[in-house]
């Protein structure tokens, strides 16, 4: 039986200083393709904890938050192909290599990248974004 790796230090910067308890859910359809392929609609909604830039803050972001009832943007389609050789892009698919010999594919990076992706670069909380209200105003000088 081996130690438990220690707990990270709070003086890494990444790690937020209070902490949200927020859940990211990931859902996925799998439909067979050809022998061997599938093909994967990954949707991904809930929550995820991040910074508010204007009082630095750590708050749950709703993925889906809009009033509109627009989908999700954070998904992606995914082609596993066994024939692909490297990760590319066709249409709407991603397609990752999906070699016989694998029997497992780690969706969790592809997943934190399309969160990332998809996030506006600058998020504010609830409080700050009534602060800040989101018409624009033209003061005269
Ligand atoms: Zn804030």
């Amino acid at each position: 039986m081996g130690a438990r790796r220690a707990a990270r230090s709070r003086d890494d910067p990444n790690l937020p200083l209070t902490s949200t308890s927020s859940t990211t859910r990931v859902d996925v359809e799998v439909d067979p393709c050809g022998a061997n392929g599938f093909f994967l609609d990954v949707v991904i909604t809930g929550h995820i904890d991040v910074v508010c830039a204007c009082c630095g803050e750590v708050y749950a972001h709703a993925l889906d938050d809009d009033d509109e009832e627009e989908e999700s943007n954070f998904g992606f389609l995914a082609w596993l192909d066994p024939n692909a050789e490297v990760v590319t892009s066709s249409g709407d698919h991603e397609v990752f290599p999906f070699p016989r010999s694998v029997e497992e594919l780690d969706l969790t990076p592809i997943i934190a990248d399309t969160i990332d992706f998809g996030l506006p670069s600058e998020l504010s909380c609830a409080p700050c974004r009534v602060d800040e209200p989101e018409s624009w105003s033209c003061d005269p000088a």
